[in-house]
């Protein structure tokens, strides 16, 4: 499909789409008028270029996640899935913090362990 198509399916402006292209990271075929060409393949790694945006990937780490080929892939994502399972801690501390702070009844926070607690942690990583 032709790159309007792909622009209006995923939401994402024309040149945006260039843009992830130019920069090596969804690689779109070309058809013999030279204008870009997209499968159901690309589709599904621009969806997945998104999702991984979406949690903070910079486009060069996709473009290691995406190229199975790429020299030092293996510790890039290693490194990858460090920094997800730390974002997965401070979002479990977050959910605890808002659970409890919505009828916390202390008036200061340094008088409420629970508060503290989340405080120092935050501060600590
Ligand atoms: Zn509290």
């Amino acid at each position: 499909m032709k790159i309007g198509e792909v622009a209006q399916r995923l939401d994402v402006p024309i040149h945006v789409l260039r843009h992830w292209d130019d920069m090596g990271v969804v690689v779109a075929d070309r058809s013999a008028s030279g204008h870009r060409i997209y499968t159901e393949e690309h589709l599904y790694r621009l969806r997945i270029l998104q999702a991984c945006q979406g949690i903070g990937m910079s486009l060069a780490e996709i473009r290691n996640v995406l190229r199975r080929g790429a020299p030092g892939r293996a510790t890039a994502i290693t490194h990858q899935l460090h920094r997800v399972r730390q974002q997965r801690i401070a979002l479990e501390r977050t959910e605890q913090f808002l659970t409890h702070v919505i009828d916390c009844r202390h008036d200061l926070l340094t008088r409420c362990p629970a508060c503290s607690a989340y405080a120092e942690d935050a501060a600590s990583t």
